[in-house]
Order: C-alpha cells, then sequence, then structure tokens
C-alpha cells in the first residue's frame, strides 16, 4: 500500500530526528527556499511592526468582525513557514534596512501634512522589497487571518527576487500606503 509506505516514512523521520536532537522536530520545506529544512515560527508581518499596538503590559486587540470576539496577543501572528537561513535573509536584507529607515530614522514628519510630500534617501530595491516579502508570506500563509491572499503565478515571481535580493524590472507592483492616525 503506496500510501502506509509513505506515512512510515515520515514517521521514520521524525523518530530519527527526535533521537539525533532530543528534541521534538519535524522536517518541512522552507516557502522560500524550498528545502527541506526545521522551520522557525515565522511572522507574517515583522514584530516592529505592531510596536504601536500594543498596551504598556505589552498586550494588542486582536478583533474577530464576523464574530465581534476580542482576543489579546503578546505577539505578532506566526507560522511555521521559513527556515532559520531564510529568516535571518528577510531580516538583514529587507527588515533591518526598513526599520532603520523608516522608525528609527524618524524619517515621517511628526504631524503628517495633508498636501502631498517628498520623502528622499529611499533604498528603493530593498524598500519595494521589503514590502513585497510581507505579501510573499501572506501568500504562502495557511493561516485564516491571510486566507484571502493568493498571489497566483507572482508568488513563484516574488520567491526568486526576495532570494536573489532584485527586482525584477518587467514586473511592476505598485506600493500605496494609508497613514491611520490617532
Ligand atoms: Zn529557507
Amino acid at each position: 500500500m503506496p500510501c502506509g509506505g509513505v506515512n512510515h516514512k515520515i514517521s521514520h523521520e521524525i523518530i530519527i530526528s527526535l533521537l539525533v536532537e532530543g528534541v521534538p522536530l519535524i522536517m518541512n520545506l522552507c516557502r522560500l527556499c524550498r528545502k527541506k529544512r526545521e522551520l522557525r515560527d515565522s511572522h507574517i508581518i515583522p514584530e516592529f511592526c505592531y510596536k504601536p499596538l500594543y498596551d504598556p503590559k505589552h498586550r494588542m486587540a486582536k478583533l474577530n468582525i464576523e464574530s465581534r470576539n476580542k482576543k489579546l496577543l503578546q505577539k505578532g501572528i506566526r507560522e511555521k513557514l521559513l527556515c532559520a537561513d531564510c529568516e535571518q535573509h528577510l531580516n538583514k536584507e529587507y527588515e533591518t534596512p526598513f526599520c532603520n529607515f523608516w522608525f528609527k530614522k524618524s524619517t515621517l514628519p511628526k504631524k503628517l501634512p495633508y498636501e502631498p510630500f517628498i520623502i528622499s534617501g529611499i533604498d528603493h530595491q530593498k524598500f519595494k522589497l521589503f514590502h513585497l516579502s510581507l505579501l510573499f508570506r501572506a501568500g504562502v500563509s495557511t493561516l485564516k487571518e491571510f486566507e484571502e491572499v493568493s498571489l497566483g503565478p507572482h508568488e513563484e515571481k516574488l520567491r526568486l527576487m526576495l532570494l536573489s535580493n532584485q527586482l525584477e524590472t518587467s514586473s511592476f507592483y505598485n506600493i500605496g500606503a494609508v497613514h491611520i492616525g490617532k
């Protein structure tokens, strides 16, 4: 029975991992490099983006619009998606440069004017790939929160761009932003 054989093989692998590492370990495909690796609890949206949402006890409210239920979270939404190398790659190439430019340098004026204004000094490629990395993670996520995000053929395009640090010039992904004030 082919199905039974496959299940047996997977179980065997897990048992071997348990014996070698001494901790529960389930190998799976990393969504970015597509290698069989131990997956981390990866943020879909980086933790630093949640910072303004936390109260003094480091809690934020997650609202379910349908049921109107409120749940308190102490960390951003995560899922086992990426291996350690890919997490480090995204962090080093996109998240840290974006966080430094956008938050630590206080790039935006404290009070946003109603008129359009120009922000200069952006590393365009990293800035755009950072945002596309969030879209990619939301697209490959199996969580209910992101079930409406389906990228089709763009998923593979984004994956290759993120791995190579190169924006594909023939693809145009426009990015818009909305400021939500207090
Ligand atoms: Zn990986």
